[in-house]
């Protein structure tokens, strides 16, 4: 490893701009006297993963979803390296990127979250897409587009995995095909939505009924071809799949696979990747790192009586471990004790296609438009910084009301 700029020992650096990374160095930098921040990220845009089906489905833009890192963090404290990190070596406290750079760092938060997981499914990688990035929104609303204007009888698309991120893409997907493809959900295990609430799965269940959307569970991808799938029972093998699925396009939502960039020493992970960390977020040992976000497995608090219970990979988790973390940076650079993270699960919501949604919050439950407009509100409140938040309401106040020169809505409407 080259040698590194040392001045950077007494600086937090973050690596992985997502949520658990952008809203730490947010909450640091929001402290009185914060140290100096890097941010380093390869992507150019922060994306609010939550609302991607809304981009798809064309209900909200880039802009109000994706903003650029450079004017999100102008002015505020946090300066940003586009750039991926390789190696880190925490006995030297430094780092490498891709292109080259060696940096010290005082602290460090690993917040490279997850990516996707196709367990070796022969063909996952070549012909399925994905669901996680903008390009991912692109390919598939050119094949949506595609379909609808070169209808053909019995054409469809193929959802593979029905957790969140499958049942909602189908919806979205079949409210914009319209009739002209259908849409099948295939899930490997009993059920869909194994890890959400009873209510949640109902209505997603009657969401998928109303627009015809096929989901067959206990059923599993065994390999994955130019123009369709094979499908078998979750114990055959690709040579007794018992069933070809012919389809205009494969998306993959099934599985995560947790990845960071190599550390030196390696630590301790479990059977996913993620890495063990104590119940403040620092990795045992003194190198001055700390996880945060899908790629922590936090240890149960000191004196708890309850096991550690595995966290679920989602903003939520991420969002309420920033400002916790951004307080025990702090405490660490002081040489103060640090303080675990107790995370509390303040309920779940989904979007069910166009305009409609679920959500279950503090004992109350709601399904459909409603239901729709909160969860949009909801996230408004989350977004990162003052500005992106009243950008994102101006844009949405705006298509609420319709501007003088717009013909009046119809009684229906
Ligand atoms: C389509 C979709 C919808 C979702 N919907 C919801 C939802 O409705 N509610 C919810 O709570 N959760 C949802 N999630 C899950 C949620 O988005 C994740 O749990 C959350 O993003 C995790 O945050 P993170 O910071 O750990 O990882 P991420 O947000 O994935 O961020 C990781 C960042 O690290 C960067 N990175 C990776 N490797 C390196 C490297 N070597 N060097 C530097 N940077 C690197 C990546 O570019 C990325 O920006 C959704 C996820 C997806 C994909």
């Amino acid at each position: 490893m080259p040698r590194a700029d040392q001045s950077g020992l007494g600086s937090v650096v973050i690596v992985g701009g997502g949520f658990a990374g952008l809203y730490t160095a947010l909450a640091l930098a929001s402290r009185p006297s914060p140290p100096p921040i890097l941010l380093i990220e390869p992507g150019e845009r922060f994306v609010f993963l939550p609302l991607l089906y809304e981009l798809l489905s064309g209900e909200l833009h880039p802009w109000e979803i994706a903003p650029r890192y450079d004017t999100l963090l102008a002015g505020r404290g946090v300066a940003w390296l586009q750039d991926r990190v390789e190696r880190i070596d925490t006995h030297t406290r430094s780092l490498l990127t891709r292109r080259g750079r060696s940096l010290a760092y005082g602290r460090l938060v690993l917040a490279t979250g997850a990516g996707e997981n196709r367990f070796g499914v022969p063909g996952a990688d070549t012909h399925a897409l994905g669901f996680r990035n903008l390009s991912d929104v692109d390919r598939l609303r050119q094949l949506v587009e595609k379909l609808r204007h070169e209808p053909r009888p019995l054409q469809r698309l193929v959802v593979v995995g029905a957790g969140p991120t499958g049942v909602e893409l189908a919806c979205k997907l079949a409210d914009l095909l319209a009739g002209a493809a259908g849409v099948e959900l295939i899930e490997q295990g009993p059920t869909l939505l194994p890890g959400s609430r009873a209510f949640s799965r109902d209505q997603a269940q009657r969401a998928l009924q109303r627009r015809d959307v096929r989901v067959r569970t206990g059923t599993r991808v065994h390999a994955v071809e130019t123009d369709g799938v094979k499908l078998g029972r979750p114990d055959s093998t690709a040579d007794t799949a018992l069933e070809r699925l012919s389809a205009a396009g494969v998306i993959w939502t099934a599985g995560l696979a947790f990845h960071s960039p190599t550390i030196l020493p390696e630590p301790a992970r479990d059977p996913l990747g993620r890495l063990l960390c104590d119940a403040s977020l620092a990795l045992p040992g003194d190198g001055g790192v700390f996880v945060a976000g899908d790629l922590a497995r936090p240890a149960a608090p000191a004196g708890s009586e309850e096991p550690a219970a595995v966290l679920p990979a989602n903003a939520q988790v991420a969002f309420q471990q920033a400002p916790l973390l951004a307080d025990n940076l702090l405490r660490s650079l002081a040489g103060e004790p640090l303080a675990p993270f107790r995370w509390q699960d303040l309920g779940e919501m989904m979007s069910l296609g166009r305009g409609d949604a679920c959500m279950t919050a503090g004992g109350l439950t709601l399904a459909g438009p409603l239901a729709f407009r909160l969860r949009r509100l909801a996230y408004l409140t989350r977004m990162p910084g003052l500005n992106q938040q009243l950008r994102a309401a101006a844009g949405w106040l705006a298509e609420a009301w319709p501007s003088p020169s717009s013909p009046p809505p119809s009684h229906g409407s």
